[in-house]
């Protein structure tokens, strides 16, 4: 990589989004560069482990659904490009109290944009699954079109056909930070300084050292993961 080059585009951060960014802008013919501190995956970004849920029947608001339409599209197209399953359709049982948020969230989300979803009973979820101790009183939802994703293999698929496409990808890499030198963004890194005509900020994380000047607050909280050994995992085998 030569110092001083320009591109067309820089993406910062080729991690979940930005490894996506680098191949989606690639194969519509920009000149891409992308930059990442640590190595394609890697286990200190938002992306490290082996799973992430995807879901349609968004509790959380109905406004996000259309983009996890088309999220679902985007995993098959990499798949079908790829030649790699990223999608595993696992089907997913939501349980709780009829009124609980999460509940009223899931259905207004599956109402508004036809998903579907099964309503079923605590004792008929039991019946499928024992290893689940629910509650009698709790309402029992079923979204079968749900499952999960490869984050890190899905990385790695974008980055490769990003470079395919034509992108370049540097690695252990930090941009330090970067200049708007109207109408050419000046981006420091600890490999050199290198010229684009637009930035695309994909840091995750570290976005507030990325773009300090942002005036919406962020703050990175720490999430806390457990593993638990089933005593029985005959009750988990797919
Ligand atoms: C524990 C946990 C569980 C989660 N579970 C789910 C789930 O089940 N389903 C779901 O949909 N989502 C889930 N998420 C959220 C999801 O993983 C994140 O939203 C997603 O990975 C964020 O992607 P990103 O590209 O913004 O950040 P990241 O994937 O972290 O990528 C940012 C990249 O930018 C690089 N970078 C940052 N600053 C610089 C710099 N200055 N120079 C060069 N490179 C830089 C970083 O090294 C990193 O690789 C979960 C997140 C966590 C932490």
């Amino acid at each position: 990589m030569r110092e001083g080059s320009i591109f067309g585009v820089i993406v910062i951060g080729v991690g979940s989004m930005g490894s996506a960014a680098c191949y989606y802008l690639a194969a519509s013919g920009a000149k891409v560069l992308g930059i990442e501190q640590f190595d394609i995956p890697n286990d200190k970004g938002s992306h490290a482990g082996q799973s992430r849920i995807i879901r349609k029947a968004y509790f959380e608001h109905p406004d996000y659904v259309p983009l996890l339409q088309r999220a679902y599209e985007n995993w098959k197209h990499l798949e079908a490009i790829s030649g790699e399953q990223v999608y595993f359709k696992s089907g997913l049982l939501y349980a709780g109290p009829k009124d609980h948020s999460i509940m009223t969230g899931v259905r207004i989300a599956s109402e508004t944009y036809g998903i579907r979803i099964d309503v079923t009973n605590p004792s008929a979820c039991a019946a499928s699954n024992p290893h689940l101790a629910i509650p009698s009183d709790y309402d029992c939802l079923f979204e079968p079109d749900a499952g999960f994703v490869t984050p890190e293999k899905s990385i790695r698929l974008y980055a490769d056909k990003a470079i395919e496409s034509g992108a370049e990808i540097i690695t252990g890499t930090k941009v330090e930070y970067w200049k708007d030198k109207g109408g050419l963004f000046e981006v420091f890194t600890t490999a050199g300084v290198f010229f684009a005509e637009k930035l695309v900020i994909t840091s995750g994380p570290w976005t507030t050292q990325v773009l300090p000047a942002l005036s919406v607050p962020l703050k990175v909280t720490r999430q806390v993961l457990a593993w638990v050994m089933p005593a029985s995992r005959t009750c988990f085998a797919g």
